[in-house]
């Protein structure tokens, strides 16, 4: 069972969102895949320094503020509520991480 369980997470072995801080990021050779969307928040792994810095690739939103955001309705910008889902069980940040 254990052994079974553990096979599987290492296959799917996922990153956890910056933004709303659940297993939703892709792998890439042991780093969370640069471009990837978090379907929970929308956020777009970007190579930030830090969360004050404006990210390019979610149209000049810092990480703090895509924070702010998902906190106070779900999502990491207003315009990206339609696209984001519920996070899923085993997307919760406990285990993994
Ligand atoms: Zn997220």
């Amino acid at each position: 069972m254990w052994k079974w369980i553990s096979k599987k997470k290492l296959k799917e072995k996922k990153h956890k969102c910056p933004c709303c801080g659940y297993i939703t990021i892709a792998d890439d050779q042991g780093f969370p895949c640069f471009g990837d969307i978090c379907p929970v928040c929308f956020w777009e792994i970007d190579s930030l320094s830090g969360p004050d810095e404006p990210s390019d690739s979610n149209h000049g939103l810092t990480l703090f503020q895509a924070q702010q955001n998902y906190q106070a309705f779900g999502a990491c910008d207003k315009k990206s509520l339609k696209f984001v889902r519920a996070p899923k069980p085993e997307e919760l940040s406990t285990i993994n991480n």
